[in-house]
């Protein structure tokens, strides 16, 4: 889809080659923790798609990409603070089973829940009789987050993305 009012070749002449904000990103990415255990690729799929600028991915990974161009490989290591946040006890809770949509939770499943907040994963802790002991941490709270990224495309978004605050298509949202 094509934003209304401009022709395909002011689209191209106005290409954008670099990262800035409310343009439409594709990356091709590595994820390591401290270890440099690999945590998430994109790797054997497509690239992630993400609108620039709206918070789409960790801000110390948004805040490195800015200005990178097209083929540009970018290296950056995120503290937690800037990447899923801080590890927090207060997000660990002990839960009546009776309470899960699932009633016979497995230690160490990670559950999908209706909370106040809207929905949340969940780590499954502990089990002990009744109750269930449930981690709503991030699973990446608290680490430091070593990506290396390569851009690979940079493109306007449409008035529909702009509109939700993320990309659509492949690799992006729905
Ligand atoms: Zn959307």
């Amino acid at each position: 889809m094509r934003p209304a009012g401009r022709s395909s070749q002011e689209r191209l002449w106005s290409r954008p080659v670099k990262v800035q904000d409310k343009k439409v990103i594709a990356i091709e990415y590595t994820l390591k923790d401290d270890d440099g255990q690999l945590l998430d690729t994109s790797e054997g799929r497509a690239p992630l798609v993400y609108l620039h600028g709206a918070g789409n991915i960790v801000p110390g990974l948004e805040k490195a990409l800015d200005g990178a161009e097209v083929g540009q490989t970018v290296d950056v290591t995120v503290p937690s603070g800037e990447g899923y946040g801080s590890y927090d006890e207060s997000n660990i809770r002990n839960v009546p089973v009776r309470k899960l949509p699932e009633k016979r939770p497995a230690l160490g499943a990670l559950l999908q829940l209706q909370t106040e907040a809207g929905p949340r994963l969940a780590l499954v802790k502990a089990l002990r009789g009744d109750y269930v002991t449930l981690d709503f941490n991030h699973p990446l709270a608290g680490k430091t987050l070593h990506f290396n990224v390569k851009v690979v495309e940079v493109r306007d978004p449409t008035e529909e993305e702009l509109a939700h605050g993320h990309a659509h298509g492949a690799g992006g949202a729905h």
